[in-house]
């Protein structure tokens, strides 16, 4: 079974127009901080304080930078979760691309259209729509809940997570549930499954970035001797492409698999079904895609290569980046020691620049993803439900610590064309997407006011 327009949730106009309203705000975030647009960031902060009143005069509001870290208290003693949001989104690359102009808030009678509309204004929006609501209705949760905005996500949240997860630290904060942006369902994305799935994520793999870099006397380039310092970087870019992370099953995939083979057909099903014995058989079917490799490996993307001035000029330096998203049980250190030992060469410097995170500590999913799951199916019908781990790097490893389950994920059904919008041109999110994300957290509200 699969959402049909006739049984499509919606939105209606106001809540529509809160939401464009947010993405009217340009709140992107800049690699060099000087260059962020202050003026926006409180534009929405306005905007929110508005739409929101009675979040506003029941829940406390801390401010660091732009970050907002609200605490709803609960009745009873202990922290029940905190959910993640952020409002920054990434540039535009080229506006002339877009059906409508990425900041203009387009609402039509299907979609809100904007940078930010699924990455990830929409569930900050969500998020506030639903505690309005419960607060309205006078629901009161259990135990305590903090909502905590990132200003700085794409950046890295350096500056608004980091900050906002320490003073959590400093209360001594210990939730049930950390809750934050990741997994969707997709639908007609994963090879043999016919219904929506849900991703619930658990963790997330790591990041690094290594600089291979070649320093030479240079000179003429009639006379070079033995290879320039391109021609050295160019062979060290090789073998690290060369000799990729072994494939390697960890426990969330192999629980991932377990789950998602149940609404395979077969001739998967029962391929699958042979998972433990037949792993490397797996593993190399699993290699075969990007999106799947990505699940059994430590990826290696070389992104970067300088070099050279002049064509007959020897270079004096050249270097390039390589970037890897680090598999639970790898390490940041174990991709250096990586790189040396397949480079095989001292006169290539190899260091780390730029962030780096470990993967998230293995784990798997715990009673509050069965609550999630449940929840998922309640505001969309029919989808299946798996585990996964998030390929990139999102605010909540900030806060790993501070949970006992940790969570990444938003029930909104999208199909490939809409995970390209991600990032990339035409953002939106369907009335019927939105209307999912807010009825989930209002019966999330719901649960916590019950505690499950
Ligand atoms: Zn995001």
């Amino acid at each position: 079974m699969t959402a049909t327009a006739s049984t499509d949730p919606t939105v209606d106009e106001a809540t529509a127009e809160r939401l464009a309203e947010a993405l009217r705000c340009v709140t992107i975030s800049r690699e060099d901080p000087a260059e962020t647009d202050e003026t926006q960031f409180l534009r929405l902060a306005t905007h929110l304080e508005r739409c929101f009143p009675l979040v506003h005069e029941h829940l406390e509001l801390e401010t660091f930078g732009h970050s907002r870290l609200y605490r709803w208290a609960g009745a009873e003693d202990g922290v029940a979760a905190i959910l993640l949001a952020h409002q920054d989104v990434v540039p535009v690359d080229d506006e002339r691309r877009w059906t409508h102009p990425p900041f203009a808030g387009v609402v039509d009678s299907e979609f809100v259209w904007g940078r930010g509309a699924i990455d990830d204004k929409s569930r900050v929006m969500a998020i506030l729509e639903a505690a309005e609501a419960a607060l309205a209705a006078g629901v009161r949760p259990r135990r305590t809940i903090y909502l905590a905005f990132g200003h700085d996500e794409e950046v890295f949240g350096d500056d608004g997570a980091v900050r906002m997860a320490r003073r959590l630290r400093e209360r001594g904060v210990r939730a049930e549930l950390l809750l934050d942006e990741g997994g969707v369902i997709t639908q007609g994305v994963a090879d043999g499954v016919h219904i929506p799935v849900a991703t619930i994520m658990v963790g997330e793999k790591g990041y690094a970035t290594v600089r291979l870099s070649v320093s030479a006397v240079g000179g003429h380039s009639s006379m070079p001797g033995g290879r320039t310092a391109v021609g050295r970087l160019a062979r060290a870019v090789s073998r690290v492409q060369e000799h990729p992370f072994p494939l390697r099953m960890t426990p969330v995939t192999a629980d991932m698999l377990s789950r998602i083979r149940v609404f395979m057909s077969e001739p998967r099903r029962t391929a699958l079904g042979f998972a433990k014995v037949a792993a490397p058989a797996i593993l190399r079917v699993l290699a075969l895609r990007p999106q799947t490799e990505a699940m059994v490996r430590t990826t290696t993307a070389p992104t970067v290569f300088h070099g050279g001035v002049k064509a007959n000029v020897l270079p004096q330096r050249a270097e390039a980046l390589v970037n890897f998203r680090i598999l639970p049980g790898d390490s940041v250190d174990g991709v250096l020691a990586h790189c040396r030992r397949v480079i095989k060469d001292r006169e290539v410097s190899i260091e780390l620049v730029g962030m780096t995170s470990e993967p998230s500590p293995p784990r798997t999913p715990g009673p509050w993803f069965e609550t999630l799951a449940e929840l998922a199916r309640e505001v969309a019908p029919g989808i299946g439900v798996t585990s996964g781990l998030v390929p990139g790097a999102t605010d909540s490893r900030h806060y790993d610590d501070l949970a006992a389950t940790r969570c990444n994920f938003a029930p909104i059904i999208l199909d490939s064309a809409d995970l390209d919008r991600i990032h990339g041109t035409d953002e939106r999110i369907s009335r019927a997407n939105y209307a999912r994300l807010i009825e989930f957290n209002r019966r999330l509200f719901d649960r916590l006011a019950r505690e499950r």
